[in-house]
C-alpha cells in the first residue's frame, strides 16, 4: 500500500523532477516475495542529464550559507523522526530487516542527519601561522573549506536509509551536490529520503536519484568528468571496479569486513556470548560490522560454547515485521544460496554444525560453526550472513595473528576485564575500530569509521565524512 505511489515506475529525480525510463524493474519484499512496485531502470543517458542538473545544483550549494544549509538538514531530521514509522516499515518491508532494526536504523538516521547539521557550521578553516618560518614574515592568512562539486553516492542494500544519509547529510553539509545510486534491492526508501529533502528545502537540482541497476549505468556515473567524487559503500568486487572506472577523482570505499572478536579467560562469559549472538545474527549477519569468528581462550570455551548455542537458539527467526522477530530473511533466494553453500563447504571439510546450518526460501537458520578450516570461505572471507566460526586459543598473541588474518578489517573486538589485555589487543589488532567489552557490531554514527589494510580509502562518520567532501583553500594576504 504505502509503495503504490512508486508503481508508475517514475523514480528517476533529475533536474528536481520525477521521471520514468523505458526500462523497468520490479522491487521484491524478500520475506513475502510480494512486488512492493517498480521503478525505473536509468542509463547512461539519464547520467548525462543527473550530472549536468547536479553541476547546476553545486553551485547553487556552494553559494548557500552555512546557516541555510544547517537549517535544511534540522528540518530533514524533524521530518524524518515525525515519520519514524512509515520508514520502518519500508525499510522492513524491501530489505527483510526486523521491525525492531529497522527502527533503530531510522533514529540513527535522524542522528545522522542531526549531525551534519551541526557539521555545517563548525566546518570553519583556521588561520596559519605564516610568520613561524622565515620567509612567511608581514603574511596573514588562513584556509577555509570549499565543496568538492558533484559527488557520486553509491549505497549497498543492508542500512539503505542511514548509509544514504551518511553520504548525503555530510556532502550538502560541506556545500556539494549529490548523484546518488541506491542498491537495486532497496530503492524505495532512497526515494522516500529524497523527496523529504526536497521538502525540507532543499535546492531541487542538489539532489539527483537514479535507480536501476549498477551495471548498466555505474561506469558511466563513476567514470563521469564532471563527478569530483565517488563516495561507495558496498562490496569489494564492485568497489575495485568502480575504482577502474573512476580514474583519477576522489574515491571513498566504505568496503566489507570480517568482524574478529576474542573472548579472554576473564571475560562475562554470559555477557560476551549474549553480544556475539547479537552482532552475528542481527539484520541476518548482512552487516559489514557482524561478528563472523570468534577466538576463545582455553578456560572459557566449552562456557562460551554453549552459552552462545543457547543464545543463538533463543533468537526468533520469522516474519520481519512481527516485533518478536530478531531474525529475518536475508535479501533473496540467491543470498539465501550462497550463504548455504558456504556452511556446507564448511562441514564438508570438518566443521562442527552447532546450531542452525538450514534454510527455508531465504530465511536461514542462525548458524554457528566450530572446528572450522582456517581457508574455509565462511573464515577467510566476508560472510555477509548468519554464520559464526569459533576458535580456541591459548596465547592471546596467537589469537590477535589469526584476528589479523584478513584483507578486509574495519571492527575487531575484545572481551576482557584486564586493562592491561584491553590495551595491549586495542595496540596490536589491525582494525579502523577496537570495540572493548562489546562485538564488532558497535557503531556510533559520529564517530570516524571505515576500513584498515586494502579497504582503507576514507572515513565516515559524519565530521570526518564532511572533511573528505571539501577541498581546502589557503587564502594568503602580504602586507609588504
Ligand atoms: P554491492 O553489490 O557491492 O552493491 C553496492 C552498490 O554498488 C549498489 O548500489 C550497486 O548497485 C552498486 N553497483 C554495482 N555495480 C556497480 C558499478 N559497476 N558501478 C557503480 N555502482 C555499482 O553491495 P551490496 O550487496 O548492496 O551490499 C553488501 C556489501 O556492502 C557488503 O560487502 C558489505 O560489507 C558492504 N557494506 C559496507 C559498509 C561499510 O560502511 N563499510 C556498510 C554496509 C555494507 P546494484 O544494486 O544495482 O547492483
Amino acid at each position: 500500500m504505502m509503495h503504490m505511489a512508486f508503481d508508475s515506475g517514475r523514480s528517476l529525480l533529475i533536474g528536481g523532477r520525477w521521471e520514468a525510463a523505458d526500462d523497468a524493474m520490479p522491487v521484491i519484499n524478500p520475506w513475502s516475495g510480494e512486488a512492493l512496485g517498480a521503478v525505473a531502470c536509468a542509463d547512461a543517458s539519464h547520467v548525462e542529464r543527473a550530472v549536468a542538473s547536479a553541476t547546476r545544483g553545486a553551485e547553487a550549494m556552494r553559494t548557500l550559507s552555512t546557516g541555510e544549509r544547517s537549517r535544511i538538514l534540522h528540518s530533514a531530521a524533524a521530518a524524518l523522526e515525525a515519520d519514524d514509522e512509515r520508514f520502518a516499515a519500508a525499510i522492513t518491508t524491501e530489505t527483510g530487516k526486523p521491525i525492531r532494526g529497522a527502527r533503530r536504523e531510522v533514529a540513527r538516521a535522524v542522528n545522522t542527519l542531526r549531525l551534519s547539521a551541526e557539521e555545517a557550521v563548525r566546518l570553519a578553516g583556521e588561520t596559519i601561522a605564516f610568520d613561524s618560518f622565515p620567509g612567511g614574515e608581514a603574511r596573514a592568512g588562513h584556509f577555509v573549506y570549499e565543496p568538492v562539486g558533484v559527488i557520486a553516492a553509491i549505497t549497498p542494500f543492508n542500512d539503505p536509509l542511514n548509509l544514504a544519509c551518511h553520504k548525503l547529510g555530510p556532502a550538502f553539509a560541506a556545500g556539494n551536490a549529490v548523484v546518488l545510486k541506491p542498491a537495486e534491492q532497496a530503492p524505495l526508501v532512497a526515494i522516500m529520503l529524497a523527496r523529504l529533502l526536497l521538502a525540507a528545502g532543499l535546492p531541487e537540482e542538489a539532489l539527483c536519484l537514479l535507480t536501476g541497476r549498477g551495471s548498466d549505468f555505474g561506469d558511466a556515473l563513476t567514470g563521469h568528468a564532471d563527478v569530483a567524487m565517488v563516495s561507495f559503500t558496498g562490496g569489494v568486487r564492485v568497489g575495485e571496479s568502480i575504482c577502474r572506472a573512476a580514474g583519477i577523482k576522489r574515491l571513498a570505499m566504505e568496503l566489507g569486513g570480517n568482524g574478529p572478536v576474542i573472548v579472554m579467560d576473564d571475560a562475562d562469559v554470559e555477557t560476551a556470548a549474549a553480544a556475539c549472538a547479537s552482532g552475528a545474527f542481527g539484520a541476518a549477519g548482512q552487516n559489514c560490522i557482524g561478528v563472523q569468528r570468534i577466538y576463545v581462550q582455553d578456560a572459557v570455551y566449552d562456557a562460551f560454547q554453549g552459552a552462545l548455542v543457547v543464545a543463538t537458539e533463543r533468537l526468533r527467526v520469522g516474519d520481519p515485521m512481527d516485533p518478536e522477530t530478531d531474525v529475518g530473511p536475508m535479501v533473496g533466494s540467491g543470498a539465501a544460496e550462497r550463504m548455504i553453500a558456504s556452511i556446507v563447504e564448511a562441514v564438508g571439510r570438518g566443521a562442527s554444525l552447532l546450531a542452525g546450518g538450514e534454510r527455508a526460501g531465504t530465511l536461514v537458520r542462525p548458524t554457528v560453526l566450530a572446528n572450522v578450516p582456517r581457508d574455509a570461505r565462511v573464515a577467510c572471507r566476508e560472510a555477509f550472513g548468519p554464520v559464526v566460526s569459533l576458535f580456541r586459543f591459548t596465547d592471546l598473541d596467537e589469537a590477535i595473528d589469526a584476528a589479523n588474518r584478513t584483507d578486509y578489517a574495519i571492527h575487531a573486538a575484545v572481551f576482557t576485564e584486564s586493562l592491561r589485555t584491553a590495551r595491549h589487543a586495542a595496540r596490536r589488532l589491525r582494525a579502523a575500530g577496537v570495540m572493548v567489552n562489546d562485538s564488532t557490531d558497535y557503531r556510533l554514527d559520529a564517530m570516524p569509521f571505515g576500513g584498515a589494510g586494502r579497504g582503507n580509502m576514507g572515513r565516515e562518520g559524519v565530521r570526518f565524512a564532511a572533511r573528505e567532501m571539501s577541498q581546502t583553500k589557503v587564502i594568503c594576504f602580504h602586507d609588504a
